[in-house]
């Protein structure tokens, strides 16, 4: 029956004396401060009308500090509210940042006497409320409003975050001067790791390539789009029509959008008439679709990760290769008092969100699963692990509604295995963890030798055949077998698009040398080095189309 009052008189009063209090020694140099427009502390005074002080006492100077190669701290703006030495803490797990003193005198420092040895997240300076935490890649770049701000997809791993880009206008175009999520919208809300908030300078990187190249006497030489898309139109066709489509092989990117893929591997079987198209494979996600198939509700969404009772995380390092993922993990733990169970070669760093953690050896994997899965899995032929893993099963059994994330050290029948014991357990849900942007949508679209789109065998393809015509029906080469095929002289054309397998791969450059390759890409890679025709390409901040996540 408790009625909390949040709106009167008094309690307006009593903000606006708070607020008054807070810019007793707060520097007003709005005009210059990279939060003006963006400040808590500005949308406080200007709602409670603080803008008048009693307080004519001079105000304590400190000079700015320069904590890391992100982080700044101005101490005079700093209204000590200790978001940042929270996030960094209970919600990155990472405790860079404290408070010394006490009182009037506290302020905060970083973890290394005068500079901070930390995840260089940024989260701190995205949750300070004030102008206190700064940003060494956006200070005193521009202003709030003089951006236009962009909601896209981060391009950095398969997670998915929501980023917004600031993006204003330069002498060289249009240029990103920052990237956050403004409005905490998206699957990450509060949350976007280092990669996502920084790294975008590839977009107006000075090595980019902004025309097409065509190979003349030996040496890669500017060209005309027209002169580039004939030279590529006519080698092709002639190809095709002398060798046959096996002779020609594409390879395509977990980072060009769903839309790119599907029409990339549609070129490559209607138009060029082969299977030989692949791209750079981490997660096995055709045995994954098959697994679940016709299992509805058998996958987990970043939501039920940080909602889910408990989690059992078989590999992969989420917090070096999936932030957003370690994030869900992490609070979920925190906030929901959630049980996770981690299984791994190497002692990741959520172990120590863990009720219980599990060394397996690195090629303990397939073992460790079968083992969850019981008898009739294949064990691998290994005798029958430790007591712990029975300890573990059992634990996991009674674990209702658990989530199920496994890395790509589980594949082919593992994953069968896998599925199996997540059956055996009511409400349980699985994630198979892709590495890049968009892997998900690569393996979706068919970017696979013996898959076409939605997984249907090549062997399979009848719809397709009714809606595209006829389609080459064997199975195509991989791409380590179109590499194989270059260097026996038998692949006769490759088109690499968004992908580097020659730096990769550490392939030797004679192995194309008598392979007429076109690569599309945004620099000059170890790949593109080698080709007959480079095409510049758009990255993904550039265009429009869609991403699928993990
Ligand atoms: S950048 Fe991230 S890790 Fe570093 S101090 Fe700030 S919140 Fe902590
Ligand atoms: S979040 Fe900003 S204002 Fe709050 S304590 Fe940290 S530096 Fe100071
Ligand atoms: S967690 Fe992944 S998707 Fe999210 S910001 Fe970081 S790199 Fe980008």
């Amino acid at each position: 029956g408790m009625v909390v009052v949040t709106d009167s008189d008094e309690i307006r009063q009593a903000r606006k004396s708070m607020v008054e209090l807070l810019l007793g020694n707060h520097p007003l140099d709005c005009p210059v401060c990279d939060a003006g427009g963006e400040c808590e502390l500005q949308d406080m005074t200007f709602s409670y009308g603080a803008a008048e002080s009693k307080y004519i006492d001079i105000k304590s100077h400190r000079d700015e500090q320069q904590w890391s190669p992100v982080v700044y701290f101005d101490r005079p703006r700093c209204i000590l509210c200790y978001r940042c030495v929270r996030v960094c803490g209970e919600a990155m797990d990472v405790w860079a940042l404290g408070v010394d003193n006490r009182a009037v005198n506290s302020t905060i420092v970083p973890n290394k006497e005068d500079h901070l040895e930390c995840e260089e997240c940024g989260m701190c300076i995205d949750i300070c409320p004030v102008g206190a935490l700064t940003s060494g890649a956006y200070r005193y770049k521009t202003r709030p409003w003089e951006m236009k701000h962009v909601g896209t997809t981060c391009t950095h791993c398969a997670d998915g975050c929501k980023t917004t880009l600031g993006v204003r206008r330069s002498d060289t175009g249009m240029e990103i001067v920052r990237g956050d999520n403004r409005d905490k919208s998206g699957i990450n809300g509060d949350f976007l790791c280092i990669k996502g908030r920084y790294a975008f300078d590839f977009a107006n990187h000075e090595d980019r390539l902004t025309q097409p190249l065509v190979r003349r006497n030996g040496k890669l030489a500017p060209a005309t789009w027209e002169e580039a898309f004939a030279l590529v139109g006519r080698r092709f066709k002639e190809i095709r029509d002398r060798d046959g489509g096996q002779a020609i092989g594409v390879i395509g990117s977990t980072r060009t959008t769903n839309e790119e893929a599907y029409l990339l591997q549609k070129f490559a079987r209607v138009v060029l008439g082969t299977n030989n198209i692949d791209h750079h494979r981490t997660a096995d996600l055709p045995a994954f679709a098959a697994a679940i198939h016709g299992k509805p509700n058998s996958t987990a969404s970043m939501r039920d990760v940080y909602d889910a009772p408990a989690i059992l995380l078989i590999g992969n390092d989420p917090t070096e290769q999936h932030p957003l993922l370690a994030w869900q993990i992490r609070n979920n733990v925190r906030l929901h008092n959630a049980r996770l169970y981690v299984a791994n070669s190497e002692e990741i760093k959520l172990h120590r969100q863990a009720v219980s953690f599990t060394q397996i050896p690195n090629d303990g994997y397939h073992e460790f699963v079968s083992f969850l899965a019981g008898p009739g899995s294949d064990g691998g032929g290994r005798p029958s692990p430790q007591k712990s893993w029975a300890d573990l099963r059992e634990k996991l059994l009674a674990e209702p509604k658990l989530v199920i994330i496994f890395g790509s050290e589980i594949f082919g029948n593992s994953i069968q295995s896998l599925t199996k014991f997540a059956a055996g357990i009511p409400g349980a849900k699985l994630i198979c963890l892709a590495d890049y942007a968009n892997s998900r949508g690569a393996a979706d679209m068919g970017l696979y030798p013996d898959l076409l789109p939605g997984y249907f065998a090549v062997s399979d393809g009848n719809k397709f055949r009714e809606e595209w015509g006829s389609l080459p029906q064997k199975t195509g080469l991989s791409l380590p077998e179109m590499l194989e095929g270059a260097k026996s002289g038998a692949l006769k054309a490759l088109y690499v698009i968004g992908a580097n397998p020659v730096g990769r791969l550490n392939v030797a450059p004679a192995d194309l040398k008598n392979t007429f390759t076109v690569v599309q890409d945004m620099f000059l890679t170890e790949t593109a080095a080698l080709a007959d025709v480079v095409i510049p390409a758009a990255n993904a901040y550039e265009k429009s189309g869609t991403f699928t996540n993990t």
